[in-house]
């Protein structure tokens, strides 16, 4: 680019600009921060302030956009929040001293998955930063959440990428260009390929870490090598410095936790319903929690159902201990004593970071000034194992930290160092001595006006102060004749005149010099209060881990207590027997919610569901994955009684929608999900599967529903609940041995339906489906004329849909008038008998369009009789 056209100031904000074309560049004039260009434009648009201009470079007006310096932090919350990258230009030289342009330099990169300011960051939830390395159909996967230290690797196969993105829950992606993964919630950054260098990667993690290698953290693949080398250069990049509180690699292994693909993720509604909102959600109806530390943890486990049951088991005794005490109020006072306690997982990232403000360090005053009570109550527990070890953390928290804290820092300190007052008094000799010349003030002036009173013999001279003037003799012009000659003139008022002496003028010189070394010392003391903690990074990391775990553990227990929930058992076969099971979720929102049992094992793998439409299928195969859910995160679970087989995977196939922006149909979608399930089902997996074979004919999709159901029964072996409204599939139980037919039912109470949700052994005896279209509000004659059709479609066996097993059962024959009349009656027109048997609520937009074509062509070619 020839910058040789354009002003100075241009020359120096494009020259910055070009080091980071991809983000949004603010460039410090005075007190704002001003965007130009294509960057002035996108910031007018996204956070709606005033495109303006300034000026002409090289030839060309300049668009500019700008926000107030003190305001940025709001402006910078919205761009991450929008997935924007910032990269904030400070002046870096004096603009009083330097001649010509101020120095200015990018001294700050804000990125959604690199912001730890309390401003920028929500509360409830991380945003991990995540690095991506591919060969060869593997992925080394790297994440990073900032704010707390917790630095992790894994490696997945590539088809597994992206529900471990959603398990993560990723909010920014680095990769190399050409290996974007689709976004979800999360921003994508393309780094060039040399980021990804492995030896680079080796000799910064080493250097980093202190090690010689990196073997002491287990074994850590090239793969994972590469996508931490590059994770961690552009961490250090965005912060600019040392990362203290990341002190170790973590290397995962996927088969930890109960695998759930990102379909299945986002079908139980776990942390989001389908619609995308926060609530209901099973972490909705769970979270108790007091803590924001605690919100965090307990998504990561609703997030990360373990496999090893001694943790599990662990975590279950805890909750019953915590249930036991108190006469059943230990886990409400334990609450209760967690509600004071502050975040002090992101206090500690900030501290590590120098960004530390004064209110985080109260915060974690305040925790740490709730320790003792907090040990009061867990120190008798001692029957849970892990209790005991938390409490132990507490225990030994190292008290010097608190006690410095006390001693430092005020008990109600000023937001910022900058405006003071910070320090606590007391501390620092220096410190109260520049403080005292400040506060002998009032002394100083009250003596100088009685003394000036005295001599001038004027009884109003006032000696006061403003942050304007400064200090000041204030005398009214009556009393003009009388000032003395060594009063010189400040300031002249309507009735008054401002003067100042030589006394008052040192005085003065010196007051303000005292509060500039004051502040200037109590940003350097501040600085020794964050260095010293940051002596106790391991400490408070591990208080942290311990308060939030600790958070969770009484969430389950006091949420065990109040919605009535068990400690499942676990067994080592194939075995699901859950008594009086319940949605957690769907239960809080109906006036009486009916509990349902559930029987599976070795020989009864595949319970197929039938039941009208709105009877509870889809409620019933949920509760049972979530309750298995839950199991594997420690809590107790919505039931009387549960006892679970091994569980390494949930899988669900829950009706799709058009995946449209993919370009794939209803039933392309539906298909590939079905593949994903029959490729890795397991004896040891749960799958969900509702209504499969829908997006295509009948027959078609009877005989894969059918095909699928074998497939899963005797060759995965899974357990199964297999939902669907195909009768003939309920032959199965009779053909194949594994398989057991259960339904919900309903029963028509005065023309009405109602819905029992209970479930019962055996199949489904009718599909109330234009019952159910009455609730929708189909209008009556529309329903008086299905119903007729119907009648005659059940009596004639060509024309009859292939869900004839079940009209079989239901039809009776007509009264004989009625069928005389019938006959009397001309045929109806096929079309009409074929717009009759329509269901429309289950045919696609596309199938509904053909049918359309289909019944007009028709119409055409067989015109209906005149009249
Ligand atoms: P289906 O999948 O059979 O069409 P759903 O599972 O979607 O039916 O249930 C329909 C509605 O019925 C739910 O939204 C809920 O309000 C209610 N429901 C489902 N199961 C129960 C139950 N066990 N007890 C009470 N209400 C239930």
């Amino acid at each position: 680019m020839d910058l040789s056209a354009h002003t100075p100031v241009m020359r120096q904000y494009l020259a910055l600009k070009a080091q980071h074309p991809e983000r949004l560049v603010f460039y410090r004039m005075g007190d704002f921060y001003e965007l130009f260009y294509e960057d002035a434009e996108k910031a007018a648009r996204l956070l709606d302030i005033s495109l303006t201009r300034r000026g002409m470079s090289a030839g060309q007006p300049i668009p500019m956009a700008g926000v107030p310096y003190h305001a940025a932090e709001g402006y910078l919350a919205r761009l991450v929040e929008l997935g924007e990258s910032v990269a904030i230009c400070e002046q870096v030289g004096d603009p009083a001293t330097s001649k010509g342009l101020v120095e200015r330099q990018v001294m700050r990169i804000v990125t959604p998955g690199t912001v730890t300011e309390a401003a920028l960051l929500p509360d409830h939830r991380d945003a991990p930063l995540v690095a991506l390395a591919q060969r060869a159909g593997q992925v080394g996967v790297a994440v990073l959440t900032l704010s707390s230290g917790r630095f992790r690797v894994l490696e997945v196969p590539l088809p597994d990428l992206m529900s471990e993105l959603e398990r993560i829950q990723a909010r920014e992606v680095l990769c190399q260009s050409g290996e974007e993964p689709a976004t979800r919630g999360w921003v994508v950054q393309v780094l060039p390929a040399w980021h990804f260098d492995e030896n680079r990667a080796l000799r910064d993690l080493t250097q980093h870490f202190g090690v010689h290698d990196l073997a002491g953290f287990g074994s850590v693949s090239p793969l994972m090598l590469q996508a931490a080398g590059a994770l961690f250069h552009y961490v250090q990049q965005a912060q600019g410095m040392h990362l203290p509180h990341i002190d170790r690699l973590e290397v995962q292994q996927t088969k930890d936790w109960v695998h759930l693909d990102e379909v299945t993720r986002r079908n139980l509604e776990i942390t989001e319903t389908l619609r995308g909102s926060v609530a209901p959600t099973l972490y909705s109806s769970l979270d108790t929690c007091r803590n924001s530390m605690g919100r965090r943890l307990l998504r990561h486990w609703l997030h990360h159902p373990l496999r090893d049951l001694n943790v599990i088991r662990a975590r279950q005794e805890g909750i019953r201990q915590l249930i036991g005490r108190g006469d059943g109020h230990g886990a409400q006072q334990l609450q209760n004593l967690l509600k004071t306690t502050g975040d002090v997982e992101r206090g500690v990232g900030r501290i590590a970071l120098g960004s530390a403000r004064p209110r985080d360090l109260v915060a974690l005053r305040e925790t740490l000034q709730g320790l003792p009570d907090l040990g009061t109550l867990l120190q008798d527990l001692t029957d849970s194992a892990r209790l005991r070890e938390l409490y132990d953390v507490l225990h030994h928290f190292p008290v010097e930290v608190v006690t410095l804290l006390q001693h430092s820092i005020a008990s109600e300190p000023a937001n910022l160092i900058r405006e003071g007052g910070v320090i606590a008094p007391g501390f620092d000799a220096e410190l109260d001595e520049l403080r005292s010349i400040q506060n002998d003030c009032g002394a100083f002036l009250q003596a100088l006006e009685q003394q000036e009173r005295a001599r001038t013999g004027i009884p109003t001279l006032k000696v006061e102060y403003n942050r304007v003037q400064g200090f000041y003799i204030e005398v009214t012009h009556v009393h003009r004749e009388r000032i003395p000659d060594n009063y010189q003139r400040r300031q002249t008022l309507k009735n008054a005149e401002r003067y100042l002496t030589p006394e008052l003028k040192a005085f003065e010189e010196r007051a303000l010099a005292a509060g500039e070394r004051a502040l200037a010392r109590e940003k350097w003391l501040y600085q020794q209060v964050l260095e010293t903690l940051r002596r106790f990074l391991k400490e408070l990391k591990m208080l942290a881990l311990a308060i939030a775990e600790l958070d969770v553990l009484a969430c389950f227990a006091e949420r065990a207590v109040a919605l009535n929930l068990a400690a499942p058992e676990f067994c080592g076969e194939l075995r699901m027997e859950i008594e009086g099971g319940r949605h957690l979720v769907v239960e809080q929102q109906v006036d009486r919610f009916v509990p349902n049992d559930t029987h599976l094992h070795e020989g009864r793998r595949l319970l197929l569901i039938t039941g009208p439409n709105m009877g509870g299928k889809s409620t019933y195969m949920r509760q049972i994955a979530l309750i298995a859910l839950l199991a594997h995160t420690g809590s107790f679970v919505p039931a009387r009684r549960a006892l679970l087989g091994p569980l390494d995977q949930i899988f669900t196939r829950i009706g799709a929608g058009d995946d449209l922006a993919s370009g794939r149909s209803t039933f392309l979608v539906e298909m590939s999900e079905a593949a994903y399930i029959l490729h890795h089902a397991t004896p040891a997996s749960l799958v969900l599967v509702d209504e499969i074979g829908r997006g295509t004919s009948t027959f078609d999709g009877l005989a894969l529903a059918h095909a699928i159901a074998r497939h899963l029964l005797e060759k995965n072996r899974c357990a199964c609940l297999f939902a669907t409204h195909y009768f003939e599939l309920t032959h199965l139980e009779r053909e194949v041995a594994g398989v057991a037919n259960v339904h919900l039912d309903a029963v028509e109470h005065r023309d009405r339906i109602v819905f029992l949700h209970a479930l019962e052994e055996g199949a489904a005896s009718r599909s109330y489906g234009l019952q159910v279209a009455a609730l929708a509000g189909i209008p009556r004659p529309v329903l008086r004329w299905a119903r007729e059709l119907l009648a005659r479609l059940e009596q004639q066996p060509g024309l009859r849909p292939a869900q004839d097993d079940l009209f079989q059962r239901e039809w009776k024959p007509l009264p004989e008038e009625e069928q005389e009349e019938n006959l009397r009656k001309p045929e109806p027109h096929p079309a009409m008998v074929r717009l009759a048997a329509l269901e429309p609520d289950r045919l696609t937009p596309r199938e509904a369009l053909e049918t359309l074509y289909a019944l007009v062509a028709q119409v055409q070619s067989n015109p209906p009789p005149e009249g």
